[in-house]
């Protein structure tokens, strides 16, 4: 179909394309990668501290890997993430219960996670780290040059617009995810999931004590090992697939101190896990 744009003559040829095609045509979608995408911010690290598994056991957990965090503030820019955790899955219990559908339980624990990043900012005010939401992000450039860090949460902002999962109903985008993306679209320099156990395993090791660790594996061989459970939530091994920047993710074990700073400086502690 001609376009009916008269300065054409001034469009790439896949401009071009785009202008007068169809967004539905596959041959036509795939000459858009033709161009790498820039990477926004490759300096910066995206962190996400856990919910459940680490910011629900308090000071004996946080307390040190704040610490360990301001260390490295020197030498790492951090773009820091919160999950939500123990008071989210009761929240999507009394949500469940009164029939809410998977978009109101996602707006519960959006304001779950924020409760977390509120927390870990109050914990780093003193370092003049702020705590940011999603209209905020324009700053983030700034507060990292003058601050190094700053803290968001974790579960993306789509509130009503989270998609239903195919098994059941808690909302599939989570903190895990809401952190991953933001690596993927500022093309950060890391994915770091802080949990605390040391990475993935052949089932979790709190169950099943027989499982054995898993130091690096690609997202195709984790699919094909078919695991009941895994350590990250399950939409981000599916979003590294289509990964344009973020390609790695590495999941560690915060509970040991040094972890953090390893996985920083670029060293394989944890599992590793390859788009
Ligand atoms: P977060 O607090 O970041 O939301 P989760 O509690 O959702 O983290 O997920 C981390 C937990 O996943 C670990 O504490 C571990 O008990 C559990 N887990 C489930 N399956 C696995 C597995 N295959 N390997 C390692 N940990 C697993
Ligand atoms: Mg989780």
């Amino acid at each position: 179909m001609p376009s009916v744009f008269p300065e054409d003559s001034v469009l790439t040829e896949l401009g071009k394309a785009l202008v007068g095609g169809s967004l539905t045509d596959d041959a036509l979608l795939a000459e858009t990668t033709r161009l790498p995408t820039m990477r926004i911010l490759p300096d910066a690290n995206v962190i996400k501290i856990g919910g459940q598994s680490f910011i629900d056991r308090g000071r004996a957990a946080v307390l040190p890997l704040l610490d360990e965090l301001i260390e490295n503030l020197p030498d790492h820019k951090m773009i820091i993430g919160t999950g939500a955790g123990t008071r989210a899955r009761h929240a999507y219990s009394v949500g469940l219960d009164l029939g809410m559908p998977t978009g109101v339980l996602s707006v519960l624990g959006t304001f779950v996670s924020m409760q977390n990043a509120r927390m870990i900012h109050y914990l780093l005010a003193r370092h003049g780290i702020p705590f940011i939401e999603p209209a905020q992000f324009p700053q983030l450039p700034l507060y990292l040059s003058e601050r190094q860090a700053c803290v968001f949460f974790g579960m993306p902002p789509y509130t009503f617009w989270q998609p239903n999962p195919a098994v059941g109903r808690i909302p599939p985008h989570r903190t895990d995810t809401g952190a991953y993306l933001i690596s993927e679209v500022f093309g950060a320099r890391s994915m770091i999931f802080v949990k605390d156990e040391d990475g993935l395993y052949t089932a979790d090791p709190k169950k099943d004590p027989s499982a054995t660790f898993i130091p690096e594996a690609t997202v195709a061989e984790i699919e094909a090992m078919d695991l009941a459970d895994v350590v990250v939530e399950r939409s981000v091994l599916e979003l590294m697939r289509h990964a344009q920047s973020s390609k790695r993710i590495q999941v560690i074990n915060g509970l040991v101190p040094g972890n953090l700073t390893r996985a920083l400086n670029g060293e394989h502690v944890g599992t590793v896990i390859t788009s």
